[in-house]
């Protein structure tokens, strides 16, 4: 909500009143509405609670609010006109529709991050602004004005740019295809969206890892998918489960992100790729290949993709430029049979009539630019110290209380505590201390996990930040230091 102006020539309540009237008039509350508890709203707007006491009374005597004990404080169902008039019931609407919304752990971030600025940020799983092309981006943004017709584009995506992906495809990811094959997509979000919209039915069961990203998505079970736990090791998901999820529950598709897993950080075994591509022909069982980290790789090159050994056709191969230049700009790809991607740009075209063309142009130039690979070697420069920075200060400082594997690439670790630890609590004494990360349960896994983006805070934010969490955490366990 309204930040109010502390140096107004109206009170402070007055200024609060106000709003709350505009915000009724404008629709933002329809009558009957729930307006926010006087301690939510004074916690939101940063005021003293009496001064929303005194905001609300001010309402109250104009008759534009009631409060009932019990039931809150709700907009005037008869202000707006002498007879009673009947607003949708709005909040029907809002639990009704087939989308869940976010978990509340993530909800929770968000309100967090956005009310407090403040906070060192291990949670937004993305790349800090320190470690993003910007520059790079606004020099081909600067060199490149868009003074073409912008009209409904290729509903595949812009051909440049997939054009440009079949090189880099083929140069970074040993992966060979054709353009035809490519769907642009907003994010590996949307082509996850895409695929579990619209190859699945609702009811068909799937194969995800254990932990995974993809339990911190509602979208799956919002698809009406059962959802099956491929348990991830140190040498990530063993394809003999593949086979007895299939026996059991007659999987229709795996979901894997075999490099630089997140959360955990593993990377699929080589002799385990093989085995699971093996696995999957023989069932006749797709392979969601989701691959945002590999270029990351801190030392050499990064695994070769399950995608560059798929000689028939099994595997979905889902690419991003979030995790390796900027999240903003919205670009993944897809490389998958021809008749998947015309299948899924056809539904797309449906929801939104395509991407916006500018950030494709933007990403194409980018792509062929001689900017990629200085700036791939910078950046894993940058994530391999940061990564450093946080795993030294969460050695010493809770030598006894931490565990984890070293990610060789990523953003992200994935982080043992004690398994007593209550994640709500954690968390909230978390950003009472001024740091924010997630909570391992948001990825599935049992309570007595974090996840630490540590590719996010700049590098002179990780030490302290990680003090801050060393001592929330130690304040919940009731030690000293
Ligand atoms: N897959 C994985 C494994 C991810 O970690 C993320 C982002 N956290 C995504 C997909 C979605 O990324 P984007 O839509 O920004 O490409």
């Amino acid at each position: 909500m309204w930040k109010p102006i502390r140096n107004s020539n109206q009170p402070l309540y007055q200024q609060i009143a106000d709003d709350i009237e505009r915000r009724i008039s404008y629709g933002e509350f329809p009558p009957g509405s729930l307006l926010p508890s006087e301690r939510k709203l004074a916690e939101q707007l940063g005021v003293n609670r009496s001064t929303v006491i005194l905001a609300y009374a001010e309402l109250r005597a104009l008759g534009i609010i009631e409060s009932r004990t019990g039931s809150g404080t709700r907009v005037s169902k008869y202000k707006w006109g002498a007879t009673p008039k009947h607003t949708p019931n709005w909040h029907r609407y809002v639990e009704g529709g087939s989308f869940l919304p976010n978990l509340p752990f993530l909800r929770r971030i968000r309100e967090a991050l956005q009310k407090d600025k403040t906070l060192i940020d291990f949670a937004s799983g993305e790349l800090g602004a320190d470690i993003s092309p910007v520059e790079e981006i606004n020099t081909l943004i600067d060199e490149n004005h868009y003074t073409e017709y912008l009209g409904y584009d290729n509903p595949q995506g812009f051909v440049p740019l997939r054009e440009i992906l079949v090189a880099y495809l083929d140069q970074y990811r040993g992966i060979q295809t054709t353009e035809s094959s490519i769907l642009i997509t907003s994010g590996s979000q949307q082509s996850l969206y895409l695929i579990t919209q619209c190859l699945l039915t609702p009811g068909d069961a799937v194969a995800i890892e254990d932990p995974s990203y993809c339990y911190s998505l509602p979208m799956f079970q919002s698809a009406g998918l059962r959802l099956f736990r491929l348990p991830v090791d140190d040498k990530g998901v063993r394809p003999k489960d593949v086979r007895t999820l299939y026996k059991k529950h007659r999987i229709k598709m795996i979901f894997i992100n075999p490099n630089y897993h997140n959360p955990t950080g593993t990377v699929l075994d080589e002799k385990r790729r093989m085995e699971l591509l093996d696995v999957a022909s023989e069932l006749g069982l797709p392979i969601v290949e989701d691959d945002p980290y590999s270029l990351t790789a801190y030392h050499g090159t990064p695994p070769m993709p399950l995608k560059a050994n798929d000689s028939i056709g099994s595997v979905i191969y889902i690419g991003s430029f979030s995790k390796i230049a900027a999240s903003g700009l919205r670009v993944g790809w897809m490389v998958a049979p021809h008749s998947v991607v015309e299948r899924l740009a056809d539904a797309r075209q449906q929801m939104d009539f395509g991407l916006s063309v500018v950030p494709q142009k933007v990403a194409a130039q980018f792509l062929r630019s001689s900017y990629v690979q200085p700036h791939l070697e910078r950046l894993r420069t940058d994530l391999l110290y940061k990564r450093d920075l946080l795993i030294e200060t969460l050695q010493k400082e809770l030598p006894d209380l931490v565990s984890f594997s070293i990610p060789q690439g990523g953003l992200h670790l994935w982080c043992k505590i004690a398994p007593e630890v209550n994640d709500h609590k954690l968390l909230e004494e978390a950003i009472r201390n001024g740091v924010i990360f997630v909570p391992g349960s948001v990825y599935g896994s049992d309570s007595g996990y974090v996840r630490f983006t540590y590719a996010r805070p700049k590098a002179e934010e990780i030490v302290a930040g990680t003090l801050k969490f060393a001592s929330s955490l130690r304040g919940v366990l009731g030690k000293s230091s």
